[in-house]
């Protein structure tokens, strides 16, 4: 899991190279899927229940599962949320980033940092004998100080030889509550911001979930494995 999580690092870094005004999605899609094939890595997304593509990429008020597309080019402003996964040996790395496209406004440079620091949080709270809650809580904390919201309808996930294994980890919760994690646990924590209210839906194409009040949204990801010493993140 270690090797695939570095695989999911490698193709992000490089597909973040990729962001500026003027490329599509399809043109960061198309980097990531050269860069997992010079890395010897399948892509976990594409052809999962019939996904199209190697990344998800979704734009502005976009918050996850984004279709990549030549018609959608990137523009000065724009925050472009890159959602990537691997497998390698049967086994499934997963990480997100959110990457502004040239300068953007103060409070959505905001909303990245929150989401940032969010999920720096709910990996600090991992460790043997706290719980699901606690994480949750964790986040979802550094979240609303900022003003934003924790979207509730998609959560993290424990993730091995499948990409979506249980628990579900969601990016809120009550100190003390929840599943109490074990050493060799492996947990995706992801934590989806909004700038306005929590609620969003997905549009007519079955994947992308949009803001419901069309502000913008953040979302960063880790694989994280629970070990003695607490969280080791694998995607780092
Ligand atoms: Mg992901
Ligand atoms: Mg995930």
């Amino acid at each position: 899991m270690r090797v695939a999580g570095s695989v999911v690092r490698q193709v992000l870094d490089h597909v973040r190279d990729h962001v500026k005004p003027g490329a599509t999605t399809m043109d960061l899609d198309q980097a990531a899927e050269a860069k997992l094939k010079e890395l010897g890595a399948k892509a976990a997304f594409k052809g999962y229940h019939g996904f199209p593509a190697v990344l998800c990429t979704s734009i502005n008020q976009e918050v996850v599962h984004g279709i990549p597309s030549k018609k959608r080019v990137l523009k000065e402003g724009d925050i472009v949320s890159i959602d990537c996964g691997s497998i390698v040996d049967g086994y499934y790395g997963d990480s997100a980033i959110t990457v502004a496209v040239g300068s953007i406004d103060e409070r959505t440079q905001r909303l990245l940092d929150a989401t940032k620091a969010s999920l720096e949080a709910g990996i600090r709270a991992v460790k043997p004998g706290a719980t699901l809650g606690d994480v949750g809580a964790a986040v979802q904390e550094v979240v609303e100080a900022e003003g934003f919201s924790v979207v509730r309808d998609f959560v993290g996930h424990g993730i091995g030889t499948h990409m979506h294994e249980d628990p579900q980890i969601p990016n809120y919760g009550i100190r003390g509550k929840g599943l109490k994690l074990k050493e060799g646990m492996v947990l995706a924590i992801e934590p989806m911001v909004n700038a306005g209210k929590h609620q969003v839906q997905v549009l007519k194409d079955g994947w992308t979930a949009v803001t419901s009040d069309g502000s913008m949204s953040a979302h960063f990801e880790h694989t994280v494995a629970v070990t003695a010493d607490g969280a080791k993140v694998l995607t780092a």
